[in-house]
C-alpha cells in the first residue's frame, strides 16, 4: 500500500519540484548579498583546497629537479593557502548560517501568522496536534535542509566542480573516465532522493499523530485515568511511534545502501583511472609532478561525493516538509472583503431569513428572522444542538451565512472590515480561554493591552472578580497557569466577563457565560451583567431561564428554527414550549419545597 502511495507521491513530486525550489528561493532572495558572499567564501575555500594539489605538483617536481627557489616559496604558499582557505570557510559558513536562519525564522513566522487568519472551518477540520507539529517538527526539517544540506551542497558541490576542472586541465583524457561515472551516480542519487521524499512525508504525518496523541493524553489525563484509557492510549502511541521508527529505518537503510554504493562506483572509476594512468604511454606524457597532482586531486573526489550523497536525505526531508508548509500557507484565509470602516456601531442587528449549514445538505439554521434594537437584550433558549451558538457565531463572522442576510446598523455585516466588525463585539463563552500570563494581562488581553491598572480593576470589580483576585498570591500579577488551571471554573468565567467589560463594545454576546457559577455568584454576576447590558445590544444564550427573565425578547429555538418569540410574560401566557421549559426548571429548583409550591400557576405569577 505504501509503495503505491510512494509512486503517486513521486510523480506529483516531479511536477512540483521546481515550484518548491522557486518558493524557497523567494525566502532567500532578500538576503541575496549574504548568500552571494557565502558562495564566494565556499568558492575560495574549494579553490584553495585544489591549490594543494597544484602545490604538490611543484613539490614533487622540485624533488626531481634542482629548483632551489621552491624551498622558499612553497612553505609560504602553504601557509598562505591555509589562511585564504580559512577566510573562505568563515565567510561561507557564517553567511550561509545567517541566511538559513533568517529563512527558517521567516517561514516559521509566516506559518504562525497563517494560524491567525485561517477560517473557522479549517480549524474544525484539522487536528491541533498536526498544526503544532508543523511549527515544531516540519520547520526543524526545513532548518536541517537549508542549514546543513545547503552548506554541504554549495561547499562540496563547488569543490567537486573545482576538482573536476583541475583534473581536466591536468589531463583531460584521463578525466573522461571520472566524468563517465557521473550519470550513474546521478541516477543513484536521484532514485534515493525520490524514496527519501516519500518516506519523509510519511514520517511528518506520523509526527503530527505523535503530537496529537501526546497532547490529548497530557491535557486529558484525568479522563484517561478515570475511564481506564491508559492501555488504549499506550497502544495508540506505541503503534504510531513504531510506525515512525519503521519509516525512519527505511530511510536509514536507503542512506546506508546508497552511500557505499556511490563510493564503490567511484572506487571502480579510480581503479580504471590508475590502470590507465600507469600505462607506459600515459606516464610518458606527464611529468612526475603532474602525475602525483592528478592522482591526489582524483583521490580527493570520493569524500565530497560521499558527503553530497549523504545530505541528499536531509535535503529531501526538508523539501518534503516545505511542501507541507507551503500547502498550509496556501490554505484559504477568512474572507475579509468588506471595505466599510466602523468606529462605533449603534448596535441594531437584523437576521433576515438566514439559513446556514456547516456541512452541505445538513441545515443547522433555517429561515431565521430576528431584529435586535440597539441596547436591547435578546435571549436565545432551546434544547442543546438547536443552533443557538451557531447564531451567535455568525455575528462576528466566524462562519459566513449560507442564505439570507445579517445586517448591523442596516448594512450587511460582510460589507464592514472584519477587524472593525469584531471590534464592536465582546464575547463571553462557555469555554473560557485564558493565556499563560498574569491576571492583569489576561483581562487586558489583545487590543485592550493599553488599559491602565485602574481600568482593569474597575472591570474586575464590576465582574465580581476583585475579591478573589486580591486574595491570589500576587494579586493582579499572579500567573494563571496553562489555560488558567490555577483558578476555579467560576473564577475563570468572571475573568472572561471582566475582559468583556473592559472592551466596552456596543454588542455583547454571552454564550452560557454564567454556566460555571454557583447560584450565589451567578446572582452577583447577574447584577453586574444587567448593569453592563443596559446600553448595549446583548445576545444571551442561557440554560438557566431564571437569568433571562428580564430580557426584552426571548427567542425559543428548536432544530434550527425559531418556534416562539416574546417577553417572559407573553411566552408564559402563550403556554407553549417556553412555558413548559420554564415550569420544568422551576420545579427542579423548587423540589426541596413542599409540593404545593410546584404549582405551575405560581411559576407564572412569579
Ligand atoms: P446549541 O448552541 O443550541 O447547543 P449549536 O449551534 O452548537 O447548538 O449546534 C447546532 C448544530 O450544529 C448541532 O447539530 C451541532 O452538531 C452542529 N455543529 C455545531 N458546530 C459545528 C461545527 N463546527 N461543524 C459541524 N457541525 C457543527
Amino acid at each position: 500500500m505504501h509503495e503505491n502511495k510512494l509512486d503517486k507521491e513521486s510523480s506529483a513530486q516531479d511536477v512540483n519540484d521546481w515550484a518548491i525550489y522557486k518558493r524557497l528561493l523567494a525566502y532567500v532572495a532578500p538576503f541575496w548579498a549574504a548568500f552571494a558572499l557565502s558562495i564566494a567564501g565556499f568558492a575560495i575555500f574549494s579553490l584553495a583546497s585544489v591549490g594543494f594539489a597544484e602545490l604538490m605538483k611543484h613539490m614533487v617536481d622540485a624533488v626531481n629537479g634542482d629548483n632551489t627557489d621552491a624551498r622558499f616559496w612553497i612553505p609560504f604558499a602553504l601557509v598562505g593557502l591555509f589562511f585564504v582557505r580559512g577566510i573562505g570557510s568563515f565567510l561561507g559558513n557564517y553567511c550561509l548560517a545567517y541566511v538559513a536562519n533568517f529563512v527558517v525564522h521567516n517561514l516559521r513566522s509566516d506559518l504562525f501568522n497563517k494560524f491567525l487568519t485561517l477560517s473557522s472551518s479549517f480549524f474544525d477540520q484539522s487536528a491541533s496536534g498536526h498544526l503544532v507539529a508543523k511549527i515544531t517538527f516540519h520547520v526543524s526539517q526545513v532548518t536541517g535542509a537549508v542549514t546543513d544540506a545547503v552548506k554541504v551542497l554549495i561547499r562540496e558541490g563547488i569543490f567537486v566542480i573545482a576538482l573536476l576542472s583541475y583534473l581536466l586541465y591536468v589531463n583531460w583524457r584521463l578525466s573522461l573516465v571520472i566524468l563517465s561515472i557521473t550519470p550513474i551516480i546521478a541516477w543513484v542519487v536521484g532514485f534515493a532522493g525520490k524514496r527519501f521524499r516519500g518516506i519523509s512525508s510519511r514520517i511528518q504525518n506520523s509526527m503530527g499523530d505523535v503530537t496529537q496523541i501526546s497532547t490529548e493524553a497530557v491535557s486529558g489525563y484525568k479522563e484517561v485515568r478515570i475511564f481506564g484509557g491508559s492501555e488504549i492510549e499506550k497502544s495508540r502511541f506505541r503503534k504510531i511511534s513504531n510506525y515512525t521508527r519503521q519509516q525512519t529505518m527505511k530511510m536509514e537503510a536507503t542512506i546506508a545502501v546508497s552511500s557505499p554504493l556511490i563510493q564503490f562506483i567511484t572506487a571502480f572509476a579510480m581503479a580504471v583511472l590508475v590502470w590507465l594512468a600507469l600505462s607506459p604511454e600515459m606516464i610518458g606524457d606527464m611529468s612526475p609532478g603532474a602525475f602525483v597532482a592528478f592522482i591526489s586531486a582524483a583521490s580527493m573526489l570520493p569524500k565530497p561525493l560521499k558527503q553530497l550523497s549523504d545530505i541528499n536525505a536531509k535535503l529531501q526531508r526538508g523539501l518534503a516538509a516545505a511542501v507541507d508548509i507551503f500547502q498550509q500557507l496556501d490554505e484559504q484565509d477568512e474572507r475579509d472583503t468588506g471595505v466599510l470602516p466602523l468606529d462605533k456601531a449603534e448596535g441594531r442587528i437584523e437576521f433576515n431569513n438566514v439559513g446556514f449549514n456547516y456541512i452541505a445538505d445538513r441545515p443547522v439554521l433555517k429561515g431565521i428572522n430576528l431584529t435586535i434594537e440597539p441596547g436591547q437584550t435578546v435571549a436565545l433558549v432551546g434544547k442543546s444542538g438547536s443552533g443557538k451558538s451557531t447564531m451567535a457565531n455568525l455575528i462576528p463572522r466566524f462562519y459566513d451565512i449560507g442564505s439570507g442576510e445579517i445586517l448591523l446598523d442596516g448594512k450587511p455585516i460582510e460589507s464592514f472590515k472584519l477587524k472593525d466588525l469584531r471590534n464592536q463585539i465582546a464575547l463571553v463563552s462557555q469555554q473560557v480561554t485564558l493565556f499563560n500570563d498574569t491576571v492583569q494581562n489576561n483581562i487586558a488581553y489583545g487590543s485592550l493591552g493599553g488599559s491602565s491598572l485602574e481600568e482593569v480593576k474597575a472591570a474586575a470589580t464590576a465582574a465580581n472578580a476583585l475579591e478573589f483576585i486580591e486574595q491570589l498570591p500576587q494579586g493582579f500579577n499572579t500567573m494563571v497557569g496553562d489555560q488558567g488551571v490555577l483558578l476555579s471554573g467560576g473564577q475563570r468565567q468572571r475573568m472572561a466577563i471582566a475582559r468583556s467589560l473592559l472592551k466596552n463594545a456596543p454588542i455583547l454576546i454571552l454564550d452560557e457565560a454564567t454556566s460555571a457559577l454557583d447560584t450565589e455568584s451567578e446572582k452577583n454576576i447577574q447584577q453586574a451583567l444587567e448593569r453592563v447590558m443596559e446600553n448595549r445590544t446583548t445576545l444571551v444564550i442561557a440554560h438557566r431561564l431564571s437569568t433571562i427573565e428580564n430580557a426584552d425578547k426571548i427567542v425559543v429555538m428548536d432544530q434550527g428554527e425559531i418556534i416562539e418569540m416574546g417577553t417572559h410574560t407573553e411566552l408564559l401566557a402563550h403556554k407553549g414550549k417556553y412555558a413548559t421549559l420554564y415550569r420544568m426548571q422551576f420545579s427542579d429548583t423548587e423540589l426541596t419545597k413542599p409540593p404545593t409550591a410546584i404549582d405551575p400557576a405560581s411559576g407564572e405569577a412569579k
